[in-house]
């Protein structure tokens, strides 16, 4: 016969050792195995048959000016932190990049930021109405943290042809706790929930946590021990990104925060020249194997390893 007492000890006991870690620890290994499973024919194509000529990235980060105005402890970018100084692309060069786009006639995404808040870009409304212009079939889409961002600057790049703004609210703990919107994001949704309806289905609001931790991107977040992580993971980042630098500097992933894994600079070579070139390869090679710990900012580096739309 079942003893109730005993039985109830037991579901205690076994609950007490379950702890909120452990349990987003594992969730994050099913992801990861759901994930791999899925994406087993991808691997295979990456490993045999993918050629960069064909197979342009799915996204290309751009920072245009390196500068944010978050306080975020998980990113060295924040502006309290960062040793980053603030450059700002010549236009040049934008309109370069946007030209060898259009002859590659792009269709993944164009984000125009990184680790860097865009709308402290004065020119990024003109930037994003040169970019749908001459690359129409691109999906252009921002992310911003909302602060001092007005409603008809919001309106305006809408009009110049941007797809997508996410608004990452960065709270402190009791106000993301709550969901309560600093006042500057709450009043941005206020509009868009009444005189500028027509922005609804093309913007997002997100409440996130400004103390977060997060993944060690690339071993650089202030907030993360990421020291000896090596992990014996796979990595599609370099099959699919391309993140640049306001000098031209080319990373193959956003998490390199400092630009410290160059894969060529654009201001002196055409952007697909960079993306089929020896040095991608070899690192495509070294990350579909699985080896991190053969690139610096690879072998401190925790991320899953596969890239959203
Ligand atoms: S392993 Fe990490 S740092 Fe390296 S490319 Fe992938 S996500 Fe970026």
């Amino acid at each position: 016969m079942i003893n109730i007492k005993n039985s109830k000890h037991l579901i205690k006991t076994i609950l007490s050792k379950f702890t909120f870690h452990r349990f987003y620890q594992g969730y994050k290994y099913i992801k990861f195995l759901i994930y791999y499973y899925k994406n087993k024919k991808k691997i295979n194509f990456y490993k045999s048959s993918y050629d960069p000529k064909e197979t342009l990235p799915k996204v290309i980060h751009v920072e245009t000016r390196t500068l944010c105005s978050g306080k975020c402890t998980f990113c060295a970018a924040n502006i309290l932190n960062t040793s980053r100084s603030d450059d700002l692309m010549h236009m040049e060069l934008v309109d370069k990049l946007i030209l060898e786009l259009s002859e590659l006639n792009y269709k993944g995404r164009l984000s125009f930021y990184n680790n860097n808040e865009p709308f402290l870009d004065k020119r990024i409304l003109s930037i994003i109405d040169k970019a749908r212009k001459k690359v129409p079939n691109c999906f252009l889409e921002l992310k911003s943290n909302g602060k001092g961002l007005k409603i008809e600057t919001v309106d305006n790049i809408f009009k110049s042809g941007l797809d997508c703004l996410y608004v990452n609210d960065y709270l402190d703990k009791e106000n993301y706790k709550n969901k309560i919107f600093s006042k500057n994001v709450q009043s941005l949704l206020n509009n868009v929930n009444n005189d500028y309806s027509h922005l609804k289905k093309k913007i997002f609001f997100i409440h996130r946590l400004e103390d977060q931790i997060l993944n060690s991107r690339a071993g650089t977040s202030p907030n993360r021990n990421s020291e000896n992580l090596s992990y014996k993971w796979r990595c599609f980042r370099p099959f699919e990104m391309m993140t640049l630098s306001p000098s031209g500097n080319v990373a193959m992933c956003s998490d390199d925060v400092y630009y410290d894994e160059v894969m060529g600079n654009f201001k002196e070579s055409k952007l697909i020249d960079i993306w089929t070139s020896e040095k991608y390869k070899k690192n495509r090679e070294i990350l579909i194997n699985k080896n991190r710990n053969l690139i610096n900012t690879c072998k401190n580096c925790d991320y899953i390893g596969y890239t959203l739309n």
